[in-house]
């Protein structure tokens, strides 16, 4: 079945008593038990719970995984996946990382001993310097989140392979629809499902998908034993926001194709970092392995000065963290979303004073590049008056 039918279909032939289209919201922690040494499937809700086991069924197919476990949020997430490590392990991971991600890792991971070495995950040769005996994983983000680097996930995977190394893929930007790293022989896919999967700017939740009966089972008793599981009422929100994910990611991608162009021709922008765009360093790798792109992209302006009134002039679009919902909205990452990074790493990845990302919503593109255009006017012209 293709990708779009399975959306529109999660749940709905899943309540066997009533028939039911919109799965119910299953509020119960507690399960009876038939007899004894007897079980329904359901014994205590951190373990597995009727709602949340759907969305994970629905999650696991839609990556072509094994298994799904649903968390709390996509930090909560990716905690449960770094609990396969223990004492001594190292990671390498994408340069241009989530900023929690890295926040996670520096400040909380390695209190447990777990370290971490940041790399272009397209310089397999700096992968193969970095490696050490006590490597366990690879984690990458493609794309990257505000600069838009892409990874060759299959050179990436083989490499990985080749030393015995699961690989990670963060997939928050792309989603199933329109990547799917398991394929190109990923291990475990991690997704903050509070951005496009859920794609209304209200639900909080992260999902695990693993490869492997091995890897599965250990992860469900990582995500048994930890409990940063999302809850009934949450894991119905999300699923109800999936089913209009392949809908959500064609007009992202139209709108923000139709921004960007637009962008890259304004005489106050330098550049505009999209993998869209021809000139792109990513954009064969992308079209190589992904079927579309995603709905954010970042620009940088000729001038700093531009940017506080930019923040303040936008109407439509709000001046707001998160990304990926039907809501436009614009965040500075030097501040906002990249603030635990430090200096030296941002400045080195460009991540600058000039930088602005922006989640493409879903809104009409006309109206978005009217916003834009009276923003960057405005900006211009306080500017000139105070020259
Ligand atoms: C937002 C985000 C996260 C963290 O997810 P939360 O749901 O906010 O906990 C992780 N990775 C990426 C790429 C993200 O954008």
């Amino acid at each position: 079945m293709k990708i779009e039918s399975q959306l529109a279909q999660i749940g709905s032939i899943k309540e066997p008593v009533t028939g039911a289209i919109s799965f119910p919201v299953y509020q119960a922690t507690a399960f009876r038990h038939p007899k004894l040494g007897q079980s329904t499937g359901f014994d205590y809700a951190r373990t597995k719970s009727p709602t949340r086991a759907v969305l994970e069924e629905a999650a696991a197919q839609l990556e072509a995984g094994d298994a799904a476990f649903a968390c709390s949020s996509g930090m909560a997430a990716l905690q449960t996946i770094f609990a396969l490590f223990s004492q001594g392990d190292h990671l390498i991971v994408s340069l241009d990382l989530y900023g929690g991600t890295y926040r996670l890792l520096e400040r909380i991971m390695s209190r447990f001993g777990v370290t971490a070495s940041y790399v272009d995950t397209n310089d397999i040769d700096a992968m193969s310097t970095l490696w050490t005996p006590n490597t366990k994983a690879v984690l990458i983000e493609t794309p990257t989140n505000p600069l838009m680097m892409i990874t060759d996930i299959e050179r990436v995977a083989a490499w990985a392979k080749s030393k015995g190394l699961l690989t990670i893929v963060d997939n928050t930007l792309l989603t199933p629809f329109f990547q799917r790293p398991i394929e190109l022989g990923a291990d475990i896919i991690i997704h903050s499902a509070t951005k496009y999967l859920g794609g209304h700017n209200d639900v909080l939740a992260g999902l695990i998908v693993t490869k492997g009966k091995e890897l599965s089972d250990e992860m469900a008793f990582l995500h048994n034993s930890i409990g940063a599981v999302l809850g009934p009422q949450d894991s119905w929100l999300l699923m109800r926001g999936m089913k209009t994910l392949a809908l959500r990611m064609e007009r992202h991608q139209h709108n923000a194709t139709t921004i960007s162009n637009y962008l890259l021709e304004h005489p106050a922008v330098e550049d505009v970092y999209y993998p869209a765009l021809p000139h792109h360093p990513g954009h064969e790798i992308q079209n190589k392995q992904s079927s579309g792109n995603t709905g954010i992209f970042s620009f940088r302006l000729k001038d700093a000065r531009y940017i506080e009134p930019i923040l303040r002039h936008i109407k439509l679009i709000a001046f707001a963290e998160s990304l990926g919902g039907v809501e436009s909205l614009m965040t500075y990452p030097a501040v906002q979303t990249h603030a635990d990074i430090p200096l030296e790493i941002r400045q080195a990845i460009g991540v600058d004073d000039r930088l602005l990302r922006f989640s493409v919503g879903i809104e009409h593109a006309d109206d978005l590049i009217a916003d834009l255009a009276q923003a960057l006017e405005a900006a211009r012209r306080e500017i000139e008056e105070v020259q």
